[in-house]
């Protein structure tokens, strides 16, 4: 199991806001939203980086983007749109090394990103 924060999220060693489970994804609130709504979706098994992932988790990642398409669905934003992100190490801005997808909606997005 992943030693980063997220690690202890998955194992509700430090609190978070929870908006979606199942066996193999968790969803939470950011701790520091970047729009009105930012949730990040996790694989609860541990893979540090994109850049880590192999053939083996092509499912995997697949689960995770279409849990952020299902959450965006029900919670009503998915036609008005929404942005997923992940950030891949140094010059890609990732801070935490456990695999996340950030789901950002409720304003509009620019683009190219900073
Ligand atoms: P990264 O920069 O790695 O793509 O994104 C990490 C994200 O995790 C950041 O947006 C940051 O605000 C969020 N984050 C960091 N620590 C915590 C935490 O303890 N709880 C929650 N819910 N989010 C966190």
């Amino acid at each position: 199991m992943s030693d980063t924060l997220f690690g202890k999220i998955i194992r509700r060693e430090i609190p978070a806001d929870i908006v979606y489970e199942d066996d193999e994804v968790l969803a939470f609130r950011d701790v520091n939203p970047q729009a009105p709504v930012h949730v990040l979706f996790i694989p609860k098994r541990p893979l540090a980086t994109l850049d880590d992932a192999v053939a083996g988790d092509a499912e995997l990642l697949g689960k995770l983007l279409l849990a952020c398409a299902a959450y965006a669905k029900r919670e009503g934003f998915a036609q008005q749109g929404y942005r997923t992100v992940i950030n891949c190490n140094e010059h890609g801005g990732q801070t935490v090394f456990h695999l996340h997808v950030h789901l950002l909606a409720g304003r509009r997005m620019h683009w190219p990103p900073g």
